[in-house]
């Protein structure tokens, strides 16, 4: 049996991470955050002076940065240019503007083009993959074998989010936190090109109310009854 290419989609805050690791961990499959990828492009933005309300800079320039992304689920991160950003990208600046850059055509058509280089490349060397995102199921991977849609109430990713960044930096407010998931939440799901939309195909788990674990085996045992 082919190693699946699976697809978490979802709202920020929704638990893709933590749920994504988990199912590549016990499934022994790479795993690609590509939020991950959007926040580098992002920060490289900001720090080379570039004008992120200006779509037609961000476009110009969004060839230029390196940008690699560790697919190990026991120890992901990303670098660009060379140097190590896994922290920097959670910073709250670039949570403030990632949903404006990633709303740019030119900057989601070069991310695909990578992400869908990396599951080739993942299914050359006789892998599988979790890729998570916004737009996995509807236009990057329509072909996966499993697409999750996972969501949870409003309080519930914020409260999520808030513990996050607390135990990152020692600070984290849930009225922050809510705030941010509102406005990238409504950017990410009006944009023009790929919004955040749950595929026709795509099985929906509300993991409000479920542990962790309970909805990495959720994940699981749709995979198996999906491939019989
Ligand atoms: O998943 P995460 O919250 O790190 O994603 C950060 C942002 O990257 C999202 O709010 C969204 O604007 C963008 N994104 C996207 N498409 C993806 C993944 C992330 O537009 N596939």
């Amino acid at each position: 049996m082919p190693r699946p290419i699976i697809a978490i989609d979802g709202p920020s805050g929704s638990g893709k991470s933590s749920t994504s690791r988990g199912v590549a961990e016990r499934l022994g499959l790479s795993y690609v955050d590509t939020g991950a990828m959007y926040r580098a492009m992002t920060w490289w933005m900001l720090a080379h002076g570039v004008d992120i309300d200006d779509p037609r800079a961000v476009a110009a320039r969004c060839h230029e940065p390196v940008i690699e992304l560790r697919v190990d689920p026991i120890a992901p991160g990303v670098s660009v240019d060379g140097d190590d950003v896994s922290a920097d990208i959670r910073a709250a600046e670039v949570a403030d503007a990632v949903s404006r850059v990633a709303a740019v055509p030119e900057v989601r058509a070069r991310l695909v083009a990578s992400q869908r280089a990396m599951v080739d490349d993942a299914g050359a060397a006789g892998r599988g993959v979790v890729m998570e995102g916004r737009d996995i199921g509807t236009v990057v991977l329509p072909r996966a074998d499993l697409k999750i849609y996972l969501t949870a109430d409003a309080d519930a990713r914020a409260q999520r989010r808030a513990s996050e960044d607390s135990e990152r930096s020692g600070t984290g407010s849930i009225t922050a936190a809510q705030a941010n998931l509102q406005a990238r939440d409504a950017l990410d799901s009006t944009r023009a090109v790929s919004p955040l939309q749950q595929a026709s195909d795509a099985i929906a788990i509300d993991g409000t109310h479920l542990t962790l674990d309970e909805v990495i085996d959720a994940v699981i045992d749709a995979l198996h009854r999906d491939r019989g």
